[in-house]
């Protein structure tokens, strides 16, 4: 949405806060202070000289593994822009029961993982796989909540089972809301759809031939307020793409797309 949140303090400057509070005294310069300062200056060069120095990327792995047994909290409706949704949703599972949020979570460990080798800071709408929600209109403001560049929503499909590869969804004009983030999410689907092929994973035959499909119906997109897209990177109902989903070498593998999209969107 276009109106800015802007009372949650930056976490990097909470980050600075805690490790030097303003008017703490200065310590003696001791030869170890010394010594440490110095080393501190050398790794502080290196992080600088790597690829995703400094940079901020949220990442949303969907639904959550309380959500099932929560589903009054979840169906609560949330104003998501042009009209009510429900807060969350359990998500889908593959034909064995492999379901969709552990999917979401563990790929999303995955990208945060290797963007953070890159020397980005990466947060997530959540920490861990056994909560409930966020509601899907938080889920959107979070990347403007901590001043991210960018914000992938990391979904699995539920379509027929004939039904394979992925799709990137973008956010079209919602009036009022999506006008800021328009132009930057579509790049940035381009982006994730040039990186998901890159590690030889093929769009969808179905729904979106192209790979990239616009939505305005959806509150991960339309609150958010930083180039944000939301992906459906597999069907879980087809066999094939099943397998891959349910191995750990497969969600690597979509990581390493996400990342390299998320690279090229950054031209870094
Ligand atoms: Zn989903």
């Amino acid at each position: 949405m276009t109106r800015r949140w802007r009372s949650v303090a930056s976490p990097l400057l909470t980050a600075v806060i805690s490790v030097a509070p303003w008017g703490a005294p200065a310590p003696a310069l001791t030869a170890t202070t010394a010594h440490t300062i110095a080393h501190a200056a050398v790794t502080a060069s290196t992080a600088a000289s790597l690829p995703l120095s400094g940079l901020i990327i949220a990442l949303d792995p969907g639904h959550n593994g309380g959500n099932a047994t929560h589903l009054a909290t979840i169906h609560r409706l949330v104003f998501i822009g042009n009209r009510w949704k429900a807060c969350d949703t359990v998500g889908t599972t593959t034909r064995t029961g492999f379901p969709e949020h552990r999917f979401t979570f563990s790929v999303a460990s995955r990208v945060k993982a290797r963007l953070q080798a890159l020397g980005a800071i990466v947060y997530m709408t959540r920490s861990t796989d056994t909560g409930v929600g966020p509601c899907i209109n938080l889920r959107g403001a979070f990347g403007a909540k901590v001043h991210a560049r960018l914000m992938v929503s990391i979904h699995g499909d539920g379509a027929d089972s004939a039904f394979h590869g992925f799709f990137v969804m973008r956010p079209g004009l919602v009036r009022g809301y999506t006008d800021d983030i328009v132009v930057g999410s579509y790049r940035l689907a381009v982006s994730i759809r040039s990186g998901l092929k890159s590690v030889g994973l093929s769009v969808a035959n179905y729904y979106a031939t192209n790979g990239i499909k616009t939505r305005t119906d959806l509150g991960t997109l339309n609150m958010a307020d930083v180039p944000t897209v939301m992906v459906e990177l597999g069907n879980m109902k087809n066999s094939t793409d099943a397998a891959r989903m349910m191995t750990w070498l497969g969600r690597d593998r979509y990581a390493r797309g996400l990342v390299a999209g998320i690279r090229a969107f950054l031209g870094r």
